[in-house]
């Protein structure tokens, strides 16, 4: 299984590089992989402009969320040398972070999927098979979404997350307020009321209380807080409405 995992972040790598080749000009930026861009590609079921970069393949709240973490965060700091390494869980990897995380946590990294094949382990967040503050950071974005007890998997990273540790938690924002139905289980009806054939809920802002209630001390913060109109024209995520979810586990 591990194998499979390596083959397969090899050859998307592979393929990122060769098609980014005509990609390459001056009038974009991307912080996760450093490429400078004439354009970036299309993305979404209602296409978005200058929205994927073709090097990496971060796509707006990536690179909106990348510039948060060196900006606003510890992550990139060197850690003591006297110290123990630094654990970091990531659930579901983004191909345009897993090879940057992994370099910079060493043995210390561990990527997670309920599909075995995207991810170092298996792993279903609402039942995580590790002791209690095993991790020092925990990235887990764009996953609650499609949980059915998603209010038990927060509890779970919660859980394994180490007194004084942090998470990211992100999840589209599109309802005034959360609303769900696990009843709707048709594809089509799914698609309809939440927005794709695999989400289970709409998240309102209120996604926050779930955190919150799980024990996390929650930092909501927005593009405006993080770069400049500027910025973020020139990174190609202006006009974003997602937010970091920044959790911390303080006691
Ligand atoms: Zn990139």
């Amino acid at each position: 299984m591990f194998m499979a995992w390596r083959k397969r972040a090899f050859l998307v790598h592979l393929k990122y590089r060769v098609r980014a080749i005509p990609f390459y000009g001056n009038r974009l930026f991307c912080p996760v992989c450093g490429m400078n861009a004439r354009k970036f590609m299309h993305f979404g079921v209602v296409e978005r402009t200058d929205a994927q970069c073709p090097r990496c393949g971060s796509l707006e709240r990536h690179r909106l969320l990348w510039l948060y973490l060196r900006r606003h965060t510890t992550l990139f700091d060197e850690p003591s040398p006297q110290g123990p390494p630094r654990k970091l869980l990531h659930v579901a990897p983004e191909p345009c972070f897993e090879p940057r995380l992994r370099k910079m946590f060493g043995n210390g990294y561990l990527s997670a999927d309920l599909d075995g094949s995207r991810a170092m382990e298996k792993m279903d967040i609402t039942s995580i098979g590790y002791p209690d503050g095993s991790f020092d950071i925990i990235f887990c974005s764009h996953v609650l979404e499609h949980v059915v007890d998603d209010r038990k998997a927060i509890g779970e990273l919660c859980r394994v997350l180490k007194k004084g540790g942090w998470a990211i938690l992100m999840v589209p924002v599109t309802a005034g307020r959360t609303f769900e139905d696990p009843t709707v289980t048709d594809p089509v009806e799914r698609l309809r009321l939440f927005g794709q054939e695999d989400h289970l809920r709409r998240y309102g802002p209120d996604y926050a209380d779930r955190l919150r209630d799980a024990g996390f001390e929650v930092r909501t913060v927005g593009a405006g807080e993080i770069a400049s109109a500027g910025e973020a024209e020139r990174m190609g995520f202006a006009g974003i409405a997602d937010k970091v979810y920044h959790c911390l586990k303080t006691d």
